[in-house]
C-alpha cells in the first residue's frame, strides 16, 4: 500500500519555536502565536521540507511567512526536482522581499517534463 499523498503531521511552530506566544510581541508578548493559535506545534502535509524563503524561521521580518504561512515548513514537490535558477534556490526575489515568483518560494522546481 502506497502512502497517501497530503498525510498530516505535527510539527513544531517555527514561528513561535514551540512557545505559543507571539514571537514578536506586535500585539503584546503575551498574545498567542497567530500560526500555531497557541499551541506550539502546526500541522504540515507529509512529505515535507524547510521552508527556503524564510530559511525554516517561519517569518519575513516580523511578518509570517507567505509561503509556508509561518510554519516554516512547505510540503515536498512530487518527483525529481531542480533547483530555481530564478532564486538560486533561495525561495527569494531579487527585487523585493517578496518569494521568488518562478517557484513560489521554495527554491525548488520540478524537474522539467516531470509534470
Ligand atoms: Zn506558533
Ligand atoms: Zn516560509
Ligand atoms: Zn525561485
Amino acid at each position: 500500500m502506497a502512502e497517501r499523498e497530503g498525510r498530516m503531521v505535527e510539527v513544531t511552530c517555527s514561528f513561535c519555536g514551540g512557545s505559543g506566544r507571539d514571537p514578536f510581541g506586535v500585539m503584546s508578548w503575551l498574545s498567542t502565536c497567530c500560526v500555531c493559535n497557541g499551541s506550539g506545534v502546526v500541522r504540515v502535509a507529509a512529505p515535507y521540507q524547510r521552508c527556503a524563503h524564510c530559511q525554516g524561521t517561519g517569518a519575513i521580518k516580523t511578518l509570517t511567512c507567505t509561503v509556508c504561512q509561518g510554519k516554516g515548513y512547505v510540503p515536498c514537490i512530487p518527483g525529481p526536482v531542480v533547483t530555481c535558477p530564478e532564486c538560486r534556490g533561495t525561495g527569494d526575489d531579487a527585487s523585493s522581499s517578496l518569494a521568488c515568483i518562478a517557484c513560489r518560494g521554495r527554491g525548488l522546481l520540478p524537474q522539467k517534463g516531470w509534470q
